[in-house]
């Protein structure tokens, strides 16, 4: 059997090494310039790595676990000892641990809340919980209006919201809100960083993950080859790239993006779309402060940071082990994400600069800037996942993992488990890949 994967992120290339072992003679075509996808790192002393996309997981990633040890990458516990900056109403304050000064009442009232419409949602099919209509017809941001009456709970709703999941409340239902939620493992998980989804990051960096699986698929990889059809017909399917080359095959994994995915061309047309006019692009842009040392922890501070005013609107300390560096890297996420992104490099970098050091102002400035803008990256379309919008879960919920004749789709926003996350993405690369061998396995076919 001949496949083609498109898209060399952690989805296509878990899919492509699974099939490989399995005897399938695989293509993997990737649009990019090299493997990775959302996850990609940056050198920020020699031979030391920052993430500047994806970073965090946590011991329920237990797939992604299983796979770096597979490829003999391990785990380093993320830094988050000393006390948190605060810029939420009139100037600064400084606190132990995480949680913000604002009213703890407030804010325990709407985690009660975001539990409870978690609590609803059923897991393995978003779009058959019990009020779906109701729930996939509104905004959060509509949510918040209604249900949300400190004004505390009310400035820190979008915060947390684009912290967790890149999101602005105006853009996503309230049931892909407590989706993203629920399949993240919950409230608290998704928040923690010890024994939370957080806990650790990669040593080396996220982006050792597919480069080691892209050495093991060696010559498979064909990078810069961004496709733009699938015909099929028959019992075959052929791929159409950019620039104009054909792989006949018999079957296809689509591992891209949702906004990506809607992009391509098919023949015959699709009987459900990947996206719609309301899927939006996951808010969020990266920027990584780098120094010759982590001179916060000096000053006793962990280099955490929440600021309502942005741009940066909380700051974690991603500093690589073994000190020869030190890390800020900063959050500009939700609403802010798209202003931010539109703006000139000078003014971004102007506007952190400014911020930081009003946020920390005895850390000296820093040596390096690096602002990775995933809003406008044309082969992600957003991050840290798609957005689904009103009517989003009903349209395209059930069809989000179903194969169109022998096309098949992955990627972490067709996984029902850690949606948007890693670990999504590596659990759907399995699960094309078991799909297609059983399918095909049951056909009569080898593989
Ligand atoms: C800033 C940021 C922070 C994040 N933080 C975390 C975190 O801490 N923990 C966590 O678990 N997750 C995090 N994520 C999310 C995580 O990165 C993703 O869930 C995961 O990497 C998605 O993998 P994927 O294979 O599904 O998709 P992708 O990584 O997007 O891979 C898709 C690939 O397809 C390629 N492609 C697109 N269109 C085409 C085309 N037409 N033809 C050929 N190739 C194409 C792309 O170039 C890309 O390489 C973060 C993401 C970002 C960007």
């Amino acid at each position: 059997m001949r496949a083609v994967v498109i898209g060399a992120g952690l989805a296509g290339l878990t899919a492509a090494a699974d099939l490989t072992t399995a005897g399938v003679q695989t293509t993997v075509l990737e649009a990019r310039d090299r493997v990775g996808g959302r996850t990609h790192g940056i050198e920020v002393a020699p031979g030391a790595w920052a993430d500047a996309g994806a970073a965090y997981l946590g011991d329920r990633h237990t797939q992604l676990h299983k796979l770096m040890a597979g490829l003999g990458l391990t785990a380093t516990p993320t830094t988050m000892g000393g006390r948190s900056r605060f810029a939420l109403r009139d100037g600064e304050d400084t606190r132990a641990g995480r949680f913000p000064p604002l009213n703890a009442v407030a804010l325990g009232e709407l985690f009660d809340l975001l539990h409870d419409l978690t609590a609803k949602v059923r897991s393995d099919a978003p779009w058959r919980t019990p009020d779906a209509a109701a729930l996939d017809a509104v905004t959060a941001e509509q949510w918040a209006e209604v249900n949300l009456r400190h004004p505390d709970a009310r400035l820190f709703f979008p915060l947390f919201l684009g912290e967790m999941m890149a999101a602005d409340p105006a853009r996503v239902s309230v049931l892909h809100m407590a989706t993203y939620l629920r399949s993240g493992g919950g409230l608290r998980y998704l928040n923690a960083f010890e024994g939370g989804a957080q806990q650790d990051r990669v040593l080396g960096g996220a982006h050792r993950i597919a480069e080691r699986l892209a050495e093991q698929l060696g010559a498979r990889i064909r990078l810069n080859r961004p496709v733009r059809a699938i015909h099929q017909d028959g019992g075959r399917v052929s791929v159409h790239t950019d620039s104009g080359r054909t792989y006949q095959v018999d079957v296809v994994v689509v591992a891209v993006p949702p906004l990506l995915a809607q992009s391509i061309d098919y023949h015959p047309g699709l009987p459900a779309p990947r996206a719609t006019a309301a899927t939006g692009r996951g808010c969020a842009v990266k920027v990584q402060l780098v120094y010759r040392t982590p001179y916060w922890r000096e000053q006793g501070l962990s280099g955490w940071s929440v600021s309502a005013t942005g741009p940066l609107l909380s700051t974690v300390d991603d500093s690589p082990p073994g000190g020869r560096a030190g890390v800020l890297t900063g959050f500009v996420t939700g609403a802010e994400a798209y202003r931010f992104a539109a703006l000139d490099p000078a003014t971004r970098e102007a506007e952190v600069l400014h911020q930081v050091s009003e946020l920390f102002p005895r850390l000296p400035r820093p040596t390096a800037v690096h602002v990775n803008d995933w809003v406008n990256e044309p082969y992600s379309k957003g991050c840290y996942a798609a957005l689904f919008g009103p009517g989003d879960w009903l349209r395209l919920g059930p069809h989000l993992s179903t194969p169109y004749g022998r096309v098949h789709w992955a990627g972490t926003e067709t996984s029902t488990e850690f949606f948007g996350l890693m670990e999504g993405a590596v659990r759907s690369g399995h699960r094309v890949a078991t799909e297609i061998l059983s399918g095909y396995e049951t056909a009569g076919g080898t593989p």
